[in-house]
């Protein structure tokens, strides 16, 4: 049955200045269902120009290290009234600009600062949109672990937003059972979104951002990539653990739990239908077969050789245990008979990089182990490869006749994707050959 409620989202390009705002509210006011807004902090106007989120950050390092706040601070307070000004709506953050300002200089955390941007943003979009104001501190709860606690989150956000025809809900952060705030990871408002999506039964959860959906390839990499229009949550969610930047990779997961799918729109071009992403689709395309691409640099292969490797019992889990006691988690794991590779992000190998090594050798005493870094993960999604025969030589052929060579590779048994490993310097040709290849 449907809720007749649409939750959305607008992320910080949406909200960067007065002319976004208003294109906002002409979003929303175009469809009364319309009735929950997520805002981002407001994001860059310009190339070159700076986030509110990392100006808060700013001010979080320069204040714990004793350091004086003014300056940056009354540009993020500039970045505020000058959204006020442009939109005319009688608004007065003083008060607010103090409160916080204090708060950063005693020590209220990093998180807190950083939530400050979606904080104030929210106010005026309440304001502007004339919508109630509900601060997710009350009712987006995190564990003692700092984990996201999604069923009590569930319950709390549920009951509260019964009692509001309308809200604004800033995104990316809420509270610690000690009552701090505390945020998700950055791009986190998408997150947010998803919640209220969950916890409004809606219909739908519009993700406005400023592309007219996913596209099939990063615009970065690849020359006008073709846009998706229908994608599965699976799908979507291997594109953007492997770095397709438009959702944060764990948006999928509250609205998943409710089938509620996700609609990508673009603020500057309303009329785009953009990208459904769905629990699942009878639509396949057999014509280009991938749905899309998506890759990430930074990652290290730790290649361990021994005899009879695959006789020894235990072998590989002591591996992982060693890896787990160093606090690590493991991307892939492609493997021989002889050899066991396991692929980590360099950043988390850099910590403990020779204590693992020997680690792992005191564990499993192995003929040799290497480490090496530079590696670029490259994902081939979609879920008609499962129906199209030879799509895994279709990629190898690609990457290989542009004379890359493939260090890496590991095909996920869903046959919904197929990941190969390069050197980092070729990424972008490889990326550009594979799409070349399928897309026509
Ligand atoms: P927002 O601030 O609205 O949350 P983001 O910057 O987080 O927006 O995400 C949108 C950006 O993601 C686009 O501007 C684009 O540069 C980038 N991007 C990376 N990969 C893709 C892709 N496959 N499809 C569309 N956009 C992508
Ligand atoms: N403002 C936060 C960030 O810049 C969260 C978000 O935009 O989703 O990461
Ligand atoms: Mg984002």
């Amino acid at each position: 049955m449907d809720s007749n409620i649409k939750v959305l989202k607008f992320g910080g390009s949406s909200l960067a200045d007065a002319e976004q705002f208003r294109k906002v509210k002409n979003i929303v006011m175009a469809d009364e269902r319309r009735i929950y807004v997520i805002p981002s902090a407001p994001g860059k106007r310009f190339s070159g120009d700076t986030k509110v989120t990392d100006m808060l950050y700013e001010c979080y390092n320069v204040a714990e290290s004793g350091g004086d706040i003014d300056e940056i601070f009354s540009k993020v307070c500039d970045r505020y009234n000058s959204i006020i000004e442009g939109l005319g709506i009688d608004l007065d953050l003083s008060l607010e600009y103090q409160h916080i300002k204090w708060a950063i200089l005693h020590h209220a955390g990093r998180d807190y600062a950083a939530s400050r941007g979606e904080y104030l943003n929210g106010i005026i979009l309440a304001k502007f949109l004339d919508y109630d104001f509900i601060d997710p501190s009350t009712y987006i709860k995190f564990f003692d672990n700092g984990t996201f606690d999604s069923e009590i989150t569930n319950t709390l956000l549920s009951t509260e937003l019964k009692k509001h025809k309308n809200g604004v809900i800033p995104g990316f952060y809420g509270s610690m059972p000690n009552g701090t705030i505390r945020t998700f990871s950055r791009g986190g408002s998408d997150i947010t979104g998803s919640i209220v999506a969950r916890a409004a039964l809606a219909d739908i959860y519009e993700n406005w951002t400023d592309v007219s959906g996913f596209l099939s390839a990063d615009p970065r990499i690849v020359d006008n990539p073709k846009g998706i229009s229908f994608i599965t949550y699976r799908e979507l969610r291997e594109l953007s653990y492997m770095g397709a930047g438009v959702l944060h990779e764990d948006a999928i997961f509250p609205v998943r739990f409710a089938g509620i799918p996700i609609n990508i729109r673009n603020t500057n071009a309303p009329e785009d239908t953009g990208t459904m992403i769905v629990p699942c689709t009878d639509v396949f395309d057999s014509e280009t077969v991938i749905t899309g691409i998506a890759g990430k640099k930074g990652f290290s292969v730790i290649t361990i050789e021994k005899a009879m490797m695959n006789s020894e019992k235990g072998f590989g889990r002591k591996v992982l245990e060693a890896i787990e006691k160093e606090g690590l988690s493991f991307e892939h794991l492609p493997s021989g008979i002889d050899t066991m590779c396991v692929v980590l992000h360099t950043e988390e190998i850099n910590t403990c990089r020779d204590r693992l090594k020997n680690r792992i050798c005191a564990s499993v005493e192995p003929d040799s182990i290497s480490i090496e870094d530079g590696l670029a993960l490259i994902a081939v999604v979609g879920r008609s490869m499962v129906k199209a025969k030879g799509t895994a030589v279709r990629v190898f052929k690609a990457v290989a006749d542009s004379e890359i060579n493939i260090r890496m590779i590991d095909q996920g048994s869903s046959e919904l994707n197929i990941i190969i490993g390069v050197d980092e310097k070729d990424f972008e040709k490889a990326t550009n050959a594979i799409y070349h290849e399928f897309v026509k």
